[in-house]
């Protein structure tokens, strides 16, 4: 039914009708009494921002002739899995028809970007722009929308502030995202490293001490995200490293050591990667059962993943190494440069034998899998059941140039040529696993890659690529925001203008002053292509903070917020100003313990004594400062709760090469 907007457009300005409402004469918002969830989401929703753009209370049902109506419906001819929307206007009344209920949510967001003016940068209030206007005028002509990849989704992997994890998923809503991506804790993990839910009394249950970060029980997921998920009718996608989740071992291994691998002479001797023994038919019966269980009792999961854990690992028992196309695979070393042949192929078969099982019972969910160490390459053996979703990680990219051949990237032309293999051979849905984040090593420090992203997709669309699942978290989501919010856009357009993407996240984040920010923004990226323009590639690494401050400059960064804070009009703007400052100051502090640290490094034959006295510095003056912005609390949205813990490596790091230098300076000059 749908197809490009952009050819709907001429029509539009050739007929020339517009539909309009204003202040005084504001619309009616209407759906169906009896409409889905997310619809009635939609509307309270349009009501909301209507009323704040339009400075009044929108009537709660239609008056005469005259009076403007903006009605929400569900295509009744339209696939329910689809998720595109038609904007279109029939006199007074503006229509707002989704393929689904989501569609509908999609199409109500739009409606407020393109005409209302609303700029849904980062998140919460504070992160988006909502103009005032005495009039709302839309072209009357369809404008229809299809989203141009499958899945576009984010990642809910550890707990984290609830109040921000809830605005996560309203931002992914608001520009265009599908899936959100979880993982509940395993059995395994001791309770003081997993927030909970109690059963009897319902309240949230907080360990007191937390050593790095907590995971979320499925009861916690299920009290404070999932009812956003299913309100917007969103999709979930149950995945990650979770093979042990569908069989914990502590409810198994007892009776039935037999069903995990036999590693080194030992069943369950590791209980990593390929840690089940899938020759066992019982064992993956018993599999198959807890994930039907599952899907039963979670009617929003669209995609089940069949994870193995992190790390390597696979059963050397005699009926697996039989059934194995080189039986030496499950006693040697692999890597994702000489993959693993038996190995794919082992998992291949789980992943056929689960989309088997649900396929007639849970028709609309596909069975996720990974493409990632030695499991990266397709199999040569068995072809995949084209209702898997395979996410293949990129987790080796060059994150300064596109994943495309003849960039002189060598990275980025093996995984293009990896994707073109799998393209060959499957015929189910193939995404990346994305690290728009640089992963944990880059530390909430900045990534720019939202231009490179706005190259990306055109050449992955080309090959066949269906989205991305992007590695993320909520504690540091504005720190990537612009990465994410390219990444969307790639998700419902062919080309993406990235000038485009920096003006609506400046004046979306910043507001009148998104033209005083916009330099430190426009520097990373400058800095990012100055990077591709030479022979380097750019790996996560929380060094990297060095160079992209030094490319922009400290003083005109200073300068530009020392303006923004001057000029920020209105609360708003000075608390997004506020946390800005925070995340720079916490960007400095990094550069300068890197510094610091490898001045005093290579001073250590030259003149120790000194190296010392930049290490005394480095650890009373810098550290306490950095200790104090590696806090999540000290920029909300701008650094990730992962970062103390890896900071406290460098911590360690530091204190020992000042042992060091201690110990050669005595030697330098002894007592007297
Ligand atoms: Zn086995």
């Amino acid at each position: 039914m749908l197809t490009l907007w952009t050819a709907c457009l001429l029509p539009a300005l050739a007929n020339g009708a517009v539909w309009k409402a204003s202040a005084e004469n504001p619309p009616a918002v209407t759906c169906e009494k009896n409409a889905a969830e997310p619809v009635a989401f939609a509307a309270a929703e349009l009501r909301r921002y209507l009323g704040r753009i339009l400075g009044t209370t929108l009537p709660e049902i239609a008056g005469g002739d005259a009076q403007p109506i903006i009605h929400l419906a569900v295509d009744a001819g339209g696939d329910s899995t689809k998720e595109g929307y038609e904007l279109r206007a029939e006199g007074p009344t503006f229509h707002i028809t989704g393929q689904s209920p989501l569609g509908v949510v999609f199409g109500a967001y739009e409606f407020l970007r393109r005409h209302g003016g609303c700029r849904f940068a980062d998140l919460g209030p504070d992160g988006e722009f909502v103009p005032h206007k005495e009039r709302i005028e839309a072209p009357a002509a369809p404008v229809r929308m299809e989203p141009k990849l499958a899945y576009r989704g984010l990642q809910f992997s550890f707990y984290e502030d609830p109040e921000l994890s809830r605005q996560r998923i309203d931002w992914m809503a608001k520009n265009g995202m599908n899936y959100v991506m979880y993982r509940p804790a395993p059995e395994h993990l001791p309770p003081e490293s997993v927030v909970t839910v109690d059963s009897d009394t319902g309240e949230v249950q907080k360990p007191e001490v937390c050593n790095v970060y907590w995971w979320f029980s499925k009861s916690w997921f299920d009290k404070v995200l999932r009812p956003e998920v299913r309100k917007r009718g969103m999709k979930l996608d149950m995945n990650h490293h979770n093979f042990l989740y569908w069989l914990p071992q502590g409810r198994y291994f007892a009776d039935h050591p037999e069903w995990y691998s036999l590693v080194d002479g030992k069943r369950g001797g590791r209980f990593s990667q390929m840690c089940i023994c899938t020759s066992n038919p019982e064992a993956v019966a018993q599999l198959i059962q807890n994930i039907r269980k599952y899907l039963r009792e979670n009617p929003e999961v669209k995609v089940v993943g069949v994870i193995p854990q992190d790390h390597m690992a696979m059963c050397q028992c005699d009926r697996c190494v039989a059934g194995d196309p080189n039986p030496a695979d499950a006693f040697e070393k692999t890597s994702w440069k000489t993959g693993n042949r038996s190995k794919v192929l082992r998992y291949a078969k789980l992943l056929n034998a689960v989309a088997d099982a649900i396929r007639d019972d849970f028709p609309d969910v596909h069975v996720g899998g990974e493409a990632y160490h030695d499991l990266l390459w397709p199999s040569r053996d068995v072809q995949l059941d084209p209702r898997t979703v395979i996410w293949l990680a990129v987790h080796m990219r060059d994150g300064c140039r596109p994943i495309q051949a003849g960039k002189q990237s060598a990275a980025n032309d093996k995984i293009f040529a990896i994707l073109a293999e799998w393209k060959k051979v499957y015929q189910g849905r193939l995404i990346l696993y994305e690290y728009y984040m640089g992963m944990n090593a880059q530390r909430s420090l900045p990534y720019p890659m939202s231009e490179v992203i706005c190259e990306d997709w055109p050449h992955l669309k080309k090959l066949g690529v269906e989205g991305a699942t992007v590695q993320c978290w909520t504690s540091n989501h504005s720190a990537y925001v612009l990465n994410n919010l390219a990444f969307a856009r790639c998700g419902w357009h062919d080309h993406v203008d990235h000038a485009e993407i920096m003006d609506d996240y400046l004046l979306g984040a910043y507001g009148s002053v998104g033209e005083q920010v916009r330099p430190i923004f426009e520097g990373l990226v400058q800095a990012t292509r100055d990077l591709a323009g030479g022979t380097s590639a750019m790996r996560p690494s929380a060094g990297n903070v060095r160079y992209f401050l030094d490319k922009v400059g400290r003083d005109r960064i200073r300068q530009c917020l020392a303006q923004a804070s001057q000029d920020a009009a209105g609360e708003r703007e000075r608390r997004q100003v506020e946390k800005l400052v925070a995340a720079v100051r916490y960007w400095e502090l990094a550069a300068d313990t890197f510094n610091c640290y490898n001045k005093a490094a290579g001073l250590k034959k030259s003149d120790p004594r000194a190296g010392l006295q930049l290490l005394d510095e480095l650890l009373e003056e810098t550290w306490p400062e950095l200790l104090k912005y590696t806090q999540p609390s000290s920029a909300p949205g701008w650094v990730c709760i992962t970062v103390p813990s890896l900071w406290e490596r460098t911590r360690k790091s530091a204190q020992s090469l000042r042992e060091e230098l201690r110990t050669l300076v005595a030697a330098e000059s002894p007592p007297p």
